[in-house]
C-alpha cells in the first residue's frame, strides 16, 4: 500500500498531525507502539480547553477518533527500520512493510525513571507522588515539600524552577555525591534549597506522601521530580543521516523539515519546548509543509 505520509508516533504529534493530513485528503498511517509519554499523563491541567483537566490517556483518545473520522489509518506496532527508496520510504515494522512519498517522525522521548519497580513508579505517577514535568504541573505543588532527584546542571534548574512554587524543595543526588560547581551551590543555598546527598537507597509510598531513604535518614515528600534525563527517540532519522543535535534531536527547519528529503518530525523528538500544545503546533506546521511540498508534484491530491 502507498500512502502520502507515514505518521511514526501516535501521541500529540503525530496525530495533530495525522488529523490535519487526512483532512487534506492525504492517505495517512499512523504507526504507533503506545509507550508514549502523552498516555502517562494521569491529569493534565494547563492544556488550554480543559478547565477540569483530562487525562492523557482520553485526550489521545480522542484525537485517535478524530483522525480516523477523517480517514487516517493506524496500525499498533512498533517501527524497525526506516529506509530511503526511489519513490519516498518504506517502512518496517514488527508487523508490516509499507511505503510512503513522506514520513514524519513524531516519536517522543522516553524520562529516565528513578531505581523503583515498575508498579510502584506507576501507582506513584498515578497517585501524584511522582512527577515529571514541573512547567506541566509545578502549580500543583504549590506551598508542598518537593524533592527532587538529579543534580549537575540539569538537577539545579530543575530545582530552583520548583523554588517559586515553594520555599520547601530539596536536590537529591543519586548517587553518592553531587556535581555542582560552586556558583551553583551558592544560589541554591541562598534560595534556601536543601543539598541532600545520595545514594537514593529506596523508595516509600504512603497515604498522602512518598518517602525518599537517603544515608541521612526517611525523607518525607508530597512530590518527587526525576531530573534524570531523557533518551530521545530519533534513531530512525539518524539511520537515515538526519542532523541531530548533541541530545540527540532532530534538528528541523522552520516547516519542521529534517535534513533529509521527505523526512519530517514534530513533538518531543525536536528540540523545543516538551509540552503537548507545541508539539501538536509543530505538527501543525509540519502536516501543512508536507501537503505543500506533495503539491508541487499534484496540486490536486484528489485527481
Ligand atoms: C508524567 C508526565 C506528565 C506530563 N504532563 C503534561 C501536561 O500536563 N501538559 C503538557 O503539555 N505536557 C505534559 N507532559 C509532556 C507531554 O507528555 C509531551 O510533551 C507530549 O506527550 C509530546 O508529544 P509527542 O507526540 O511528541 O510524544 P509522545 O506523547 O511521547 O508520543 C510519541 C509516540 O510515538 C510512539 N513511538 C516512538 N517510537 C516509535 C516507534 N519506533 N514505532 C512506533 N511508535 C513509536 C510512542 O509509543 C508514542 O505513542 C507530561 C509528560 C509526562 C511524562
Amino acid at each position: 500500500m502507498f500512502y502520502d505520509c507515514a505518521v511514526i508516533g501516535g501521541g500529540p504529534a503525530g496525530l495533530t498531525a495525522a488529523i490535519y493530513l487526512a483532512r487534506f485528503h492525504l492517505k495517512v498511517i499512523v504507526l504507533d507502539d503506545r509507550r508514549g509519554r502523552a498516555v502517562t499523563i494521569p491529569m493534565t491541567r494547563n492544556h488550554a480547553g480543559y478547565p477540569d483537566g483530562i487525562s492523557g490517556w482520553e485526550l489521545v483518545e480522542r484525537m485517535r477518533s478524530q483522525a480516523t473520522r477523517y480517514g487516517a489509518e493506524f496500525l499498533s506496532t512498533e517501527v524497525l527500520a526506516l529506509e530511503k527508496s526511489t519513490d519516498g520510504f518504506v517502512v518496517s515494522s514488527k508487523s508490516q512493510v509499507i511505503e510512503a512519498k513522506t514520513a514524519l517522525l513524531a516519536t517522543g522521548v522516553i524520562n529516565h525513571r528513578p531505581p523503583m519497580p515498575v508498579h510502584m513508579h506507576d501507582e506513584a505517577l498515578a497517585k501524584g507522588f511522582i512527577r515529571y514535568c514541573p512547567v506541566c504541573d509545578g502549580f500543583e505543588v504549590t506551598d508542598q515539600a518537593v524533592g527532587v532527584i538529579g543534580t549537575g546542571e540539569h538537577g539545579f534548574r530543575e530545582a530552583l524552577f520548583l523554588r517559586s512554587y515553594t520555599t520547601d524543595v530539596s536536590l537529591i543526588s543519586l548517587d553518592d555525591r553531587h556535581n555542582l560547581s560552586e556558583n551553583q551551590t551558592e544560589v541554591l543555598m541562598r534560595h534556601g534549597i536543601k543539598i541532600v546527598t545520595g545514594p537514593v537507597k529506596a523508595f516509600a509510598l504512603h497515604a498522602d506522601s512518598i518517602t525518599v531513604e537517603v544515608p541521612a535518614g526517611a525523607l518525607s515528600y508530597s512530590a518527587v521530580y526525576p531530573a534524570l534525563g531523557t533518551e530521545v527517540r530519533s534513531g530512525l532519522a539518524r539511520s537515515l543521516g538526519a542532523d541531530c543535535s548533541e541530545e540527540g534531536c532532530v534538528e528541523v527547519d522552520r516547516h519542521q523539515r529534517t535534513t533529509v528529503s521527505g523526512l519530517y518530525a514534530a513533538g518531543d523528538v525536536v528540540q523545543g519546548l516538551d509540552q503537548i500544545s507545541h508539539a501538536m503546533g509543530q505538527a501543525s506546521v509540519a502536516a501543512t509543509a508536507i501537503r505543500n511540498d506533495l503539491s508541487v508534484q499534484n496540486p490536486l491530491f484528489r485527481s
